[in-house]
Protein backbone atom coordinates (compact mmCIF):
# COMPACT_ATOMS: atom_id res chain seq x y z
CA UNK A 1 0.00 0.00 0.00
CA UNK A 2 1.82 2.75 -1.17
CA UNK A 3 0.43 6.71 -2.32
CA UNK A 4 3.08 9.66 -2.38
CA UNK A 5 2.60 12.01 0.23
CA UNK A 6 -0.06 9.84 2.72
CA UNK A 7 0.71 7.92 5.71
CA UNK A 8 -1.39 4.58 6.36
CA UNK A 9 -2.05 3.44 9.27
CA UNK A 10 -4.45 1.52 12.15
CA UNK A 11 -5.49 3.76 15.20
CA UNK A 12 -6.86 1.10 18.03
CA UNK A 13 -9.28 2.77 20.07
CA UNK A 14 -10.32 1.63 23.30
CA UNK A 15 -12.77 3.38 25.11
CA UNK A 16 -11.82 2.87 28.89
CA UNK A 17 -13.71 1.08 30.76
CA UNK A 18 -17.15 0.31 29.28
CA UNK A 19 -17.58 -1.97 32.50
CA UNK A 20 -17.64 0.00 35.17
CA UNK A 21 -19.19 2.97 32.80
CA UNK A 22 -21.94 0.76 32.56
CA UNK A 23 -22.33 -0.31 36.21
CA UNK A 24 -21.87 3.55 37.45
CA UNK A 25 -24.48 4.88 34.85
CA UNK A 26 -26.34 2.07 33.79
CA UNK A 27 -26.32 -0.20 30.84
CA UNK A 28 -28.50 2.12 28.89
CA UNK A 29 -26.04 4.97 29.34
CA UNK A 30 -23.38 2.55 28.21
CA UNK A 31 -25.19 1.83 24.98
CA UNK A 32 -25.39 5.90 24.06
CA UNK A 33 -22.00 6.35 24.48
CA UNK A 34 -21.30 3.61 22.02
CA UNK A 35 -23.60 4.68 19.66
CA UNK A 36 -22.62 8.20 20.19
CA UNK A 37 -19.18 7.40 19.69
CA UNK A 38 -20.14 5.00 16.38
CA UNK A 39 -21.83 7.82 14.78
CA UNK A 40 -18.73 10.09 15.44
CA UNK A 41 -16.34 7.77 13.70
CA UNK A 42 -18.69 6.98 11.23
CA UNK A 43 -19.06 10.86 10.25
CA UNK A 44 -14.98 10.36 10.28
CA UNK A 45 -15.18 7.77 7.60
CA UNK A 46 -17.49 9.64 5.49
CA UNK A 47 -15.44 13.08 5.39
CA UNK A 48 -12.06 11.14 4.75
CA UNK A 49 -9.80 8.34 3.53
CA UNK A 50 -10.46 6.21 6.79
CA UNK A 51 -12.33 3.30 7.55
CA UNK A 52 -13.69 2.96 10.95
CA UNK A 53 -14.84 -0.18 12.71
CA UNK A 54 -16.15 -1.66 15.44
CA UNK A 55 -14.50 -4.59 17.42
CA UNK A 56 -16.86 -5.53 19.95
CA UNK A 57 -17.25 -4.05 23.75
CA UNK A 58 -15.58 -0.47 24.13
CA UNK A 59 -13.38 -1.16 21.15
CA UNK A 60 -13.06 0.71 17.81
CA UNK A 61 -10.66 0.91 15.25
CA UNK A 62 -9.54 3.52 11.92
CA UNK A 63 -7.74 2.23 9.29
CA UNK A 64 -6.82 4.11 6.13
CA UNK A 65 -4.90 7.33 6.01
CA UNK A 66 -4.26 8.63 9.03
CA UNK A 67 -1.80 10.95 10.21
CA UNK A 68 -0.90 12.63 14.32
CA UNK A 69 -3.45 15.61 13.12
CA UNK A 70 -6.14 12.84 12.19
CA UNK A 71 -5.05 10.65 15.53
CA UNK A 72 -5.28 13.92 18.18
CA UNK A 73 -8.58 15.27 16.35
CA UNK A 74 -10.25 12.13 17.04
CA UNK A 75 -8.46 11.76 20.53
CA UNK A 76 -10.29 15.12 21.56
CA UNK A 77 -13.52 14.43 20.06
CA UNK A 78 -14.17 11.04 21.71
CA UNK A 79 -12.52 12.66 24.78
CA UNK A 80 -15.39 15.10 24.79
CA UNK A 81 -18.03 12.89 23.90
CA UNK A 82 -17.09 11.12 26.97
CA UNK A 83 -16.10 13.72 29.35
CA UNK A 84 -20.42 14.94 28.53
CA UNK A 85 -21.45 11.55 29.94
CA UNK A 86 -19.23 11.43 32.80
CA UNK A 87 -18.68 13.88 35.21
CA UNK A 88 -17.09 12.00 38.04
CA UNK A 89 -15.32 8.98 36.94
CA UNK A 90 -12.97 10.61 35.13
CA UNK A 91 -12.96 8.27 31.90
CA UNK A 92 -10.47 8.61 29.37
CA UNK A 93 -10.04 6.76 25.68
CA UNK A 94 -6.42 5.01 25.28
CA UNK A 95 -5.26 5.11 21.68
CA UNK A 96 -2.36 2.57 20.50
CA UNK A 97 -1.55 3.41 16.28
CA UNK A 98 0.45 1.70 14.00
CA UNK A 99 1.75 3.27 11.39
CA UNK A 100 2.85 1.13 8.19
CA UNK A 101 6.03 1.33 6.30
CA UNK A 102 5.90 2.65 2.40
CA UNK A 103 6.06 -0.27 1.15
CA UNK A 104 3.70 -2.42 3.78
CA UNK A 105 0.37 -4.14 3.02
CA UNK A 106 -2.33 -3.11 5.56
CA UNK A 107 -3.07 -6.21 7.55
CA UNK A 108 -4.46 -8.51 10.59
CA UNK A 109 -0.98 -7.63 12.28
CA UNK A 110 -1.18 -3.95 11.66
CA UNK A 111 -4.23 -4.09 14.20
CA UNK A 112 -2.02 -6.44 16.23
CA UNK A 113 0.18 -3.43 16.64
CA UNK A 114 -1.88 -1.00 16.95
CA UNK A 115 -3.92 -3.02 19.86
CA UNK A 116 -0.61 -3.74 21.50
CA UNK A 117 0.44 0.13 21.47
CA UNK A 118 -3.60 0.64 22.87
CA UNK A 119 -2.68 -2.05 25.78
CA UNK A 120 0.32 0.26 26.99
CA UNK A 121 -1.24 3.11 26.92
CA UNK A 122 -4.61 1.85 29.26
CA UNK A 123 -1.36 0.93 31.22
CA UNK A 124 0.28 4.14 31.26
CA UNK A 125 -2.42 7.57 32.85
CA UNK A 126 0.73 9.75 31.03
CA UNK A 127 0.52 8.60 27.55
CA UNK A 128 -3.33 8.16 26.27
CA UNK A 129 -1.94 8.24 23.24
CA UNK A 130 0.95 5.18 22.05
CA UNK A 131 2.73 4.80 19.00
CA UNK A 132 3.69 2.03 18.19
CA UNK A 133 7.70 1.88 18.27
CA UNK A 134 8.79 -1.67 17.61
CA UNK A 135 9.19 -1.61 14.24
CA UNK A 136 9.36 -5.42 12.29
CA UNK A 137 12.25 -4.98 10.29
CA UNK A 138 13.83 -4.50 13.67
CA UNK A 139 14.01 -7.43 15.88
CA UNK A 140 10.76 -7.72 17.55
CA UNK A 141 10.61 -9.11 20.96
CA UNK A 142 9.22 -12.37 21.55
CA UNK A 143 5.75 -11.71 23.48
CA UNK A 144 4.88 -9.32 20.53
CA UNK A 145 5.96 -12.66 17.65
CA UNK A 146 3.49 -14.75 19.78
CA UNK A 147 0.86 -12.02 20.31
CA UNK A 148 0.70 -11.09 16.39
CA UNK A 149 0.38 -14.33 15.42
CA UNK A 150 -2.12 -15.71 17.86
CA UNK A 151 -4.44 -12.88 16.76
CA UNK A 152 -3.90 -14.09 13.20
CA UNK A 153 -4.68 -17.50 14.28
CA UNK A 154 -7.56 -16.16 16.44
CA UNK A 155 -9.26 -14.79 13.36
CA UNK A 156 -8.54 -17.91 10.39
CA UNK A 157 -9.55 -20.70 13.24
CA UNK A 158 -6.33 -21.97 14.47
CA UNK A 159 -7.14 -21.38 18.01
CA UNK A 160 -10.08 -23.84 18.99
CA UNK A 161 -10.78 -26.00 22.75
CA UNK A 162 -10.38 -29.20 23.38
CA UNK A 163 -11.79 -31.33 26.34
CA UNK A 164 -10.35 -33.74 28.73
CA UNK A 165 -12.89 -35.57 30.80
CA UNK A 166 -12.44 -36.44 34.50
CA UNK A 167 -14.07 -40.00 35.35
CA UNK A 168 -14.90 -41.40 38.60
CA UNK A 169 -11.85 -43.84 39.53
CA UNK A 170 -14.14 -46.45 40.75
CA UNK A 171 -16.63 -46.81 38.19
CA UNK A 172 -14.71 -45.14 35.08
CA UNK A 173 -17.89 -43.27 34.34
CA UNK A 174 -17.54 -39.40 33.31
CA UNK A 175 -18.33 -36.73 35.52
CA UNK A 176 -16.75 -33.89 33.47
CA UNK A 177 -14.85 -32.49 30.85
CA UNK A 178 -12.05 -29.70 30.98
CA UNK A 179 -11.79 -27.41 28.06
CA UNK A 180 -8.06 -26.33 27.03
CA UNK A 181 -6.98 -23.95 24.67
CA UNK A 182 -5.49 -25.60 21.29
CA UNK A 183 -3.67 -23.72 18.77
CA UNK A 184 -3.14 -25.44 15.55
CA UNK A 185 0.22 -24.58 13.78
CA UNK A 186 0.16 -23.48 10.20
CA UNK A 187 1.44 -26.12 8.70
CA UNK A 188 0.85 -28.65 11.15
CA UNK A 189 0.99 -29.31 14.65
CA UNK A 190 -0.16 -27.69 17.88
CA UNK A 191 1.36 -25.17 20.39
CA UNK A 192 0.95 -26.07 23.73
CA UNK A 193 -1.09 -23.63 25.82
CA UNK A 194 1.95 -23.36 28.23
CA UNK A 195 4.17 -21.60 25.74
CA UNK A 196 1.04 -19.29 24.77
CA UNK A 197 -1.00 -18.51 27.46
CA UNK A 198 1.26 -16.67 29.80
CA UNK A 199 1.38 -13.91 26.65
CA UNK A 200 -1.92 -13.01 26.28
CA UNK A 201 -1.87 -12.97 30.02
CA UNK A 202 0.86 -10.93 30.51
CA UNK A 203 -0.82 -8.02 27.61
CA UNK A 204 -4.03 -8.64 28.66
CA UNK A 205 -5.20 -10.44 25.76
CA UNK A 206 -6.20 -13.30 27.65
CA UNK A 207 -10.08 -12.38 28.13
CA UNK A 208 -10.07 -12.14 23.71
CA UNK A 209 -8.92 -16.09 23.84
CA UNK A 210 -11.06 -16.81 27.13
CA UNK A 211 -14.09 -15.47 25.51
CA UNK A 212 -13.78 -17.07 22.12
CA UNK A 213 -12.91 -20.35 23.17
CA UNK A 214 -16.03 -19.97 26.10
CA UNK A 215 -18.62 -19.18 23.08
CA UNK A 216 -17.31 -22.60 21.25
CA UNK A 217 -17.93 -24.39 24.37
CA UNK A 218 -21.18 -23.41 25.42
CA UNK A 219 -22.08 -23.74 21.54
CA UNK A 220 -21.03 -27.20 21.58
CA UNK A 221 -23.42 -28.34 24.64
CA UNK A 222 -26.26 -26.49 23.07
CA UNK A 223 -25.35 -28.92 20.00
CA UNK A 224 -25.30 -31.98 22.10
CA UNK A 225 -28.42 -30.93 23.73
CA UNK A 226 -30.31 -30.28 20.31
CA UNK A 227 -29.55 -33.15 19.02
CA UNK A 228 -30.80 -35.41 22.10
CA UNK A 229 -27.04 -36.02 23.70
CA UNK A 230 -26.39 -35.54 27.29
CA UNK A 231 -23.04 -33.43 27.37
CA UNK A 232 -20.98 -33.75 30.44
CA UNK A 233 -20.31 -30.35 32.65
CA UNK A 234 -17.71 -28.85 30.60
CA UNK A 235 -15.24 -26.71 32.82
CA UNK A 236 -13.10 -23.57 31.59
CA UNK A 237 -10.66 -21.97 32.61
CA UNK A 238 -10.99 -18.36 34.15
CA UNK A 239 -7.91 -16.24 34.55
CA UNK A 240 -7.61 -13.64 37.19
CA UNK A 241 -7.30 -11.20 34.16
CA UNK A 242 -10.87 -11.70 33.24
CA UNK A 243 -12.41 -11.25 36.53
CA UNK A 244 -10.34 -8.21 36.41
CA UNK A 245 -11.57 -7.23 32.86
CA UNK A 246 -15.04 -7.68 32.29
CA UNK A 247 -18.14 -8.86 33.97
CA UNK A 248 -17.09 -12.79 33.08
CA UNK A 249 -20.64 -13.81 35.10
CA UNK A 250 -23.31 -11.54 32.95
CA UNK A 251 -20.72 -13.03 30.25
CA UNK A 252 -21.56 -16.11 30.85
CA UNK A 253 -24.97 -15.77 32.07
CA UNK A 254 -25.75 -14.36 28.77
CA UNK A 255 -23.88 -17.14 26.32
CA UNK A 256 -25.92 -20.18 28.25
CA UNK A 257 -29.59 -18.03 27.76
CA UNK A 258 -28.82 -17.12 24.19
CA UNK A 259 -28.19 -21.09 23.98
CA UNK A 260 -30.90 -22.29 25.88
CA UNK A 261 -27.78 -24.41 27.87
CA UNK A 262 -28.98 -24.55 31.66
CA UNK A 263 -26.11 -23.63 33.95
CA UNK A 264 -25.55 -27.45 35.44
CA UNK A 265 -23.97 -27.88 32.18
CA UNK A 266 -20.99 -24.98 32.72
CA UNK A 267 -18.20 -25.04 35.41
CA UNK A 268 -15.23 -22.98 35.86
CA UNK A 269 -11.78 -23.87 37.03
CA UNK A 270 -9.87 -20.91 38.75
CA UNK A 271 -6.08 -21.28 40.16
CA UNK A 272 -5.28 -21.30 43.74
CA UNK A 273 -3.14 -18.68 43.17
CA UNK A 274 -6.08 -16.38 41.78
CA UNK A 275 -7.89 -16.74 45.17
CA UNK A 276 -4.98 -16.04 47.35
CA UNK A 277 -4.39 -13.21 45.46
CA UNK A 278 -7.10 -11.56 45.86
CA UNK A 279 -9.68 -13.68 48.84
CA UNK A 280 -12.78 -11.07 48.64
CA UNK A 281 -12.81 -10.61 44.81
CA UNK A 282 -12.17 -13.97 43.92
CA UNK A 283 -14.85 -15.03 46.54
CA UNK A 284 -17.53 -12.29 45.34
CA UNK A 285 -16.74 -14.02 42.12
CA UNK A 286 -17.90 -17.56 43.17
CA UNK A 287 -20.90 -15.96 44.63
CA UNK A 288 -21.97 -14.96 41.44
CA UNK A 289 -21.45 -18.19 39.90
CA UNK A 290 -23.37 -19.22 42.10
CA UNK A 291 -26.09 -17.43 41.53
CA UNK A 292 -25.96 -18.38 38.03
CA UNK A 293 -26.16 -22.05 39.23
CA UNK A 294 -22.53 -22.61 38.14
CA UNK A 295 -19.79 -24.57 40.09
CA UNK A 296 -16.51 -23.72 40.77
CA UNK A 297 -13.58 -25.38 40.97
CA UNK A 298 -10.09 -24.53 42.98
CA UNK A 299 -7.63 -25.18 40.03
CA UNK A 300 -3.96 -26.44 41.05
CA UNK A 301 -4.46 -26.72 44.69
CA UNK A 302 -1.45 -27.46 46.33
CA UNK A 303 0.54 -25.20 44.56
CA UNK A 304 -0.18 -21.87 46.14
CA UNK A 305 -0.37 -22.32 50.32
CA UNK A 306 -4.09 -22.58 51.45
CA UNK A 307 -4.36 -23.21 55.02
CA UNK A 308 -7.52 -25.35 56.26
CA UNK A 309 -9.04 -22.16 57.35
CA UNK A 310 -9.02 -20.79 54.10
CA UNK A 311 -10.69 -23.81 52.18
CA UNK A 312 -13.23 -23.36 55.02
CA UNK A 313 -14.20 -19.99 54.50
CA UNK A 314 -13.98 -20.10 50.70
CA UNK A 315 -16.98 -21.19 48.96
CA UNK A 316 -15.12 -22.90 46.38
CA UNK A 317 -17.53 -26.17 44.98
CA UNK A 318 -14.73 -28.74 44.03
CA UNK A 319 -11.21 -28.96 44.50
CA UNK A 320 -8.56 -29.91 41.88
CA UNK A 321 -5.12 -31.27 43.24
CA UNK A 322 -1.81 -29.97 41.01
CA UNK A 323 -0.61 -32.75 38.71
CA UNK A 324 2.60 -32.25 40.46
CA UNK A 325 1.93 -34.39 42.95
CA UNK A 326 1.35 -37.30 41.25
CA UNK A 327 5.14 -38.68 41.21
CA UNK A 328 5.15 -38.28 45.14
CA UNK A 329 2.36 -41.05 45.37
CA UNK A 330 5.01 -44.67 44.08
CA UNK A 331 7.42 -42.65 46.74
CA UNK A 332 5.29 -43.06 49.70
CA UNK A 333 3.34 -46.17 49.31
CA UNK A 334 4.14 -47.23 52.65
CA UNK A 335 4.02 -44.81 55.13
CA UNK A 336 -0.01 -43.24 53.95
CA UNK A 337 0.35 -41.06 56.72
CA UNK A 338 2.76 -39.05 55.21
CA UNK A 339 1.67 -38.79 51.50
CA UNK A 340 0.98 -35.57 50.36
CA UNK A 341 -1.85 -36.96 48.22
CA UNK A 342 -3.05 -38.54 51.17
CA UNK A 343 -2.98 -34.99 53.19
CA UNK A 344 -4.73 -33.60 50.47
CA UNK A 345 -7.52 -35.67 50.85
CA UNK A 346 -7.76 -35.61 54.09
CA UNK A 347 -8.07 -31.47 53.95
CA UNK A 348 -10.70 -31.66 51.35
CA UNK A 349 -12.91 -33.98 52.89
CA UNK A 350 -12.53 -32.28 55.90
CA UNK A 351 -14.03 -29.27 54.28
CA UNK A 352 -16.47 -32.19 52.82
CA UNK A 353 -15.39 -31.01 48.87
CA UNK A 354 -14.83 -33.54 46.32
CA UNK A 355 -11.29 -33.61 44.99
CA UNK A 356 -10.17 -34.31 41.42
CA UNK A 357 -6.46 -35.70 40.96
CA UNK A 358 -5.06 -34.39 37.70
CA UNK A 359 -2.40 -36.06 35.89
CA UNK A 360 -2.76 -39.45 36.35
CA UNK A 361 -1.09 -41.56 33.75
CA UNK A 362 -0.49 -45.30 34.78
CA UNK A 363 -2.48 -48.33 36.32
CA UNK A 364 0.11 -48.44 39.54
CA UNK A 365 -1.28 -44.46 40.43
CA UNK A 366 -4.96 -45.71 39.60
CA UNK A 367 -4.10 -48.73 42.32
CA UNK A 368 -2.76 -46.33 44.90
CA UNK A 369 -5.07 -43.56 44.61
CA UNK A 370 -8.08 -45.61 44.85
CA UNK A 371 -5.70 -47.50 47.92
CA UNK A 372 -5.63 -43.75 49.32
CA UNK A 373 -9.85 -43.16 48.59
CA UNK A 374 -9.20 -40.99 45.68
CA UNK A 375 -12.73 -40.45 44.02
CA UNK A 376 -12.17 -38.88 41.04
CA UNK A 377 -9.15 -37.90 38.27
CA UNK A 378 -8.14 -36.33 35.22
CA UNK A 379 -5.24 -37.84 33.07
CA UNK A 380 -3.75 -39.34 30.23
CA UNK A 381 -4.34 -42.75 31.83
CA UNK A 382 -8.11 -42.24 31.13
CA UNK A 383 -8.33 -39.69 28.50
CA UNK A 384 -5.98 -37.33 26.73
CA UNK A 385 -7.83 -34.02 25.69
CA UNK A 386 -9.66 -34.23 22.53
CA UNK A 387 -11.43 -32.69 19.95
CA UNK A 388 -15.12 -31.61 20.77
CA UNK A 389 -16.12 -33.95 18.15
CA UNK A 390 -14.46 -36.92 19.43
CA UNK A 391 -16.36 -36.11 23.09
CA UNK A 392 -19.69 -35.88 21.23
CA UNK A 393 -18.87 -39.53 19.47
CA UNK A 394 -18.32 -41.35 22.23
CA UNK A 395 -21.00 -39.87 24.30
CA UNK A 396 -23.26 -40.73 21.26
CA UNK A 397 -22.16 -44.10 20.89
CA UNK A 398 -23.05 -45.18 24.39
CA UNK A 399 -19.68 -46.84 25.10
CA UNK A 400 -19.28 -44.31 27.78
CA UNK A 401 -21.50 -43.70 30.70
CA UNK A 402 -21.91 -40.54 32.58
CA UNK A 403 -21.46 -40.42 36.44
CA UNK A 404 -21.45 -37.11 38.94
CA UNK A 405 -19.77 -35.70 41.47
CA UNK A 406 -20.67 -35.84 44.89
CA UNK A 407 -19.48 -34.79 48.16
CA UNK A 408 -16.98 -37.19 49.98
CA UNK A 409 -18.45 -40.10 51.77
CA UNK A 410 -18.21 -40.44 55.29
CA UNK A 411 -16.82 -43.61 55.29
CA UNK A 412 -13.44 -41.92 54.38
CA UNK A 413 -10.17 -43.44 56.21
P1 LIG B 1 -4.44 -26.76 33.82
O1 LIG B 1 -5.69 -25.97 33.93
O2 LIG B 1 -3.85 -27.29 35.10
O3 LIG B 1 -4.75 -27.92 32.81
C1 LIG B 1 -4.32 -29.25 32.97
C2 LIG B 1 -3.10 -29.51 32.14
O4 LIG B 1 -2.61 -30.83 32.43
C3 LIG B 1 -3.39 -29.50 30.65
O5 LIG B 1 -2.24 -29.01 30.03
C4 LIG B 1 -3.55 -31.00 30.33
O6 LIG B 1 -3.34 -31.29 28.98
C5 LIG B 1 -2.45 -31.54 31.22
N1 LIG B 1 -2.64 -32.96 31.51
C6 LIG B 1 -3.78 -33.64 31.59
N2 LIG B 1 -3.58 -34.93 31.91
C7 LIG B 1 -2.24 -35.07 32.04
C8 LIG B 1 -1.39 -36.20 32.37
O7 LIG B 1 -1.82 -37.31 32.62
N3 LIG B 1 -0.06 -35.94 32.41
C9 LIG B 1 0.46 -34.73 32.17
N4 LIG B 1 1.79 -34.57 32.22
N5 LIG B 1 -0.29 -33.64 31.86
C10 LIG B 1 -1.63 -33.83 31.81
P2 LIG B 1 -2.35 -27.94 28.89
O8 LIG B 1 -3.50 -28.24 28.01
O9 LIG B 1 -0.98 -27.87 28.30
O10 LIG B 1 -2.68 -26.60 29.65
C11 LIG B 1 -1.73 -25.99 30.48
C12 LIG B 1 -2.32 -24.85 31.24
O11 LIG B 1 -2.68 -23.78 30.37
C13 LIG B 1 -3.64 -25.21 31.95
O12 LIG B 1 -3.31 -25.90 33.11
C14 LIG B 1 -4.23 -23.85 32.17
O13 LIG B 1 -3.63 -23.21 33.28
C15 LIG B 1 -3.79 -23.09 30.92
N6 LIG B 1 -4.90 -23.11 29.96
C16 LIG B 1 -5.20 -24.07 29.06
N7 LIG B 1 -6.28 -23.71 28.34
C17 LIG B 1 -6.67 -22.50 28.81
C18 LIG B 1 -7.73 -21.59 28.45
O14 LIG B 1 -8.55 -21.86 27.59
N8 LIG B 1 -7.81 -20.42 29.15
C19 LIG B 1 -6.93 -20.12 30.15
N9 LIG B 1 -7.09 -18.95 30.77
N10 LIG B 1 -5.92 -20.94 30.49
C20 LIG B 1 -5.79 -22.11 29.85
CA1 LIG C 1 -7.63 -26.00 34.69
CA1 LIG D 1 -4.91 -27.80 36.92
Amino acid sequence: MSEPGRTWGVIAIDLGNLRVFNEWYGREKGDELLSAVASYLTEVQRKGSAIAGYWGEDDFSVFGSVDTALVESIYHALSGIIAQRDASLGFRPAFGVYLLNPDERMGMDCYTCAAYAARQAKANLHHPINYFKEHRSQEPNNDFKILSCFHKAISEGDVYPEVQPQVDIHTGKLVGAEALARWHKEGGGIIPPGCFIPVPERTGFISKLDKYLWKQVITWLSDCLRKGIEPVPVSINVSRIDIDEFKVSEFLIKLLQSHRVPARYLKVEITETSFLQNMDKMTRFTQEMHDAGIKVMMDDFGSGLSSLSMLRNINIDIIKLDGNFIPELALNEEEKGSNIVFSMLTLANSVDKPLIIEGVETTEQVRLLDELGADYAQGYFFYRPMKLELLTKLLASGLVQRGSISEPSADFD
